[in-house]
C-alpha cells in the first residue's frame, strides 16, 4: 500500500478511500480530490493493473478539466481492480453494486464512466445510490460518444486555435489518429465546416488520401464493423504512417503518449488539437512549440465530454448539451492562448495556471481556509 499522502500537495486529495469485501471479491479505491467548486465528478474505471497513485493522478486531472472547464464540479476518480474481459457481467454487475453501495454516503463524489464500465454500469448505480451521470437514454442520460459531445469540443477548439495561428478551417487538411467515437465525430464536424480529412487511422492501420477522404462513407464503412484497412476508397498504409501524412491540423484521438521527443519531428502540420487524454509528451510539447506548432492541450480540448455529462447530471437537454460544450470551449481555449501568447507561455503552463486560479480562487471561499 502506498504511503498515507505521499501524494498529497495544496490542493488534495481530500480524502482517499479504500474499499475491501472478500466475500465477492471486492477491492477498489476512490479519490476525491478536491471538491471547492462543487461535488466531484470523474469515471469508474474498471482494470487489473490500477493503483491508488494512478486513481490520485487521473483525480487531479479531472479536477483540472473541470476547473478548465467551469464547472460546478471538482475532480474525483474511482477505480476497481478487475479484468472487465474476464470476469462475465453478474460479476461485474455483483462489484459495480457493491462498491457503489460501499461508498453511499459520499456524496462528494458522483460516479461516471470511464475504461472498463459504461451506461449501463451507471445504471446500476444510480440504481444503488441515486447519483450517477453518463446513464443510458432512458434514464434521462444524453449518450455523449453517440452524439459525438467531445468531438463537438474539439472542432470549436480548433476553429479558436486557427485564429491564432493565421488558418482558415476551410480548405485546411486534418489528419485523425484514432478514428472511434472521439475522431469520427472531429473529423465530421470539421468536414462539415470545410475541412478536408487527408489521413485517418485505428489499429489496423491509417488510410491516406492527400485530394481528400469521404468522411461520411468512412464513417458509414467503420460503423459497419469494418477496420480502416479494408477501406478500399483510399492508400492503405501502416499504424503509425498518420505521423508523417502532411497537414495543417493533426488530432491524436487514440491513446496516452504516442507522440514523443522521439517522433515529434515526424509531425507537418501546423495545429496540433489534444482528443486523447495525455497523447504528447512534456518535453514533445516544448519541441512543438519551439517549431511554432500551436499544440491545444487536452483538458482544454477535449472537455465536450465531462461537459456533456455534467449537464446530464443537472437535467439539462441534448441541445442545452450541445450549446454549453460550444461556448465553454470556444471561451477556454481563447483564455489559454490569448494568456500563453502575452505570458511568453507554453499552452499547456497557460492552461495550468488558469485551472489553478480557479480552483484556488474556489477553495478561498471555503470555510476551511480561514483557519
Ligand atoms: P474509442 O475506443 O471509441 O476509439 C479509439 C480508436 O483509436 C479506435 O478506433 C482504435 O482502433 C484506435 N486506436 C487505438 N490505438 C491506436 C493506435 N495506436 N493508432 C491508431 N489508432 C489507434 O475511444 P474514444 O472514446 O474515441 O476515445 C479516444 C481517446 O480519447 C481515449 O484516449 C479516451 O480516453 C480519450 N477521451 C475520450 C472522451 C470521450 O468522450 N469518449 C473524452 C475525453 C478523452
Amino acid at each position: 500500500m502506498e504511503e498515507p499522502f505521499s501524494f498529497s500537495d495544496n490542493l488534495g486529495p481530500l480524502k482517499v478511500i479504500y474499499v475491501y469485501e472478500p466475500s465477492v471479491s471486492l477491492k477498489g479505491v476512490l479519490v476525491v480530490d478536491n471538491v471547492a467548486a462543487g461535488p466531484s465528478i470523474g469515471g469508474l474505471r474498471m482494470a487489473p493493473d490500477v493503483s491508488a497513485q494512478e486513481c490520485f493522478r487521473l483525480a487531479r486531472a479531472m479536477t483540472y478539466k473541470n476547473a478548465a472547464a467551469g464547472l460546478p464540479h471538482g475532480g474525483g476518480k474511482s477505480v476497481l481492480f478487475a479484468d472487465p474481459k474476464s470476469i462475465g457481467d453478474e460479476h461485474k454487475q455483483q462489484l459495480v453494486r457493491a462498491f457503489a453501495c460501499a461508498l453511499a454516503g459520499e456524496d462528494h463524489y458522483i460516479f461516471g464512466p470511464d475504461m472498463g464500465t459504461d451506461e449501463v454500469c451507471m445504471a446500476w448505480v444510480k440504481d444503488e445510490i441515486g447519483r450517477a451521470l453518463g446513464l443510458p437514454r432512458e434514464l434521462g442520460g444524453i449518450p455523449l460518444d453517440e452524439i459525438g459531445a467531445t468531438g463537438l469540443g474539439l472542432a470549436c477548439a480548433a476553429e479558436v486555435a486557427a485564429e491564432f495561428c493565421d488558418l482558415e478551417i476551410k480548405g485546411a487538411r486534418v489528419v485523425v489518429q484514432g478514428f472511434g467515437a472521439v475522431g469520427k465525430h472531429v473529423a465530421r464536424i470539421l468536414g462539415e465546416r470545410g475541412a478536408i480529412l487527408v489521413g485517418a487511422s485505428d489499429t489496423s492501420g491509417t488510410v491516406c488520401d492527400p485530394s481528400g477522404i469521404d468522411i461520411n462513407a468512412l464513417i458509414a464503412h467503420k460503423d459497419s464493423g469494418s477496420s480502416l484497412s479494408q477501406w478500399k476508397g483510399a492508400q492503405v498504409l501502416p499504424l503509425d504512417a498518420t505521423l508523417d501524412i502532411e497537414c495543417e491540423i493533426w488530432i491524436p484521438a487514440a491513446r496516452p503518449d504516442v507522440i514523443d521527443e522521439a517522433n515529434v519531428k515526424r509531425l507537418h502540420t501546423r495545429l496540433v488539437i489534444q482528443g486523447a487524454n495525455i497523447p504528447v509528451t512534456h518535453g514533445a510539447e516544448r519541441r512543438l512549440h519551439e517549431r511554432s506548432v500551436l499544440n491545444i492541450p487536452d483538458f482544454i480540448a477535449n472537455a465536450g465530454g465531462v461537459i456533456c455529462a455534467a449537464m446530464e447530471y443537472q437535467g439539462a437537454s441534448e441541445a442545452a448539451a450541445m450549446q454549453a460544450i460550444e461556448e465553454k470551449v470556444r471561451r477556454n481555449t481563447r483564455e489559454v492562448l490569448t494568456r500563453a501568447r502575452d505570458e511568453q507561455l507554453l499552452p499547456r503552463e497557460a492552461a495550468l495556471n488558469l485551472a489553478t486560479s480557479r480552483i484556488e480562487a474556489a477553495m478561498r471561499t471555503r470555510r476551511w481556509s480561514l483557519f
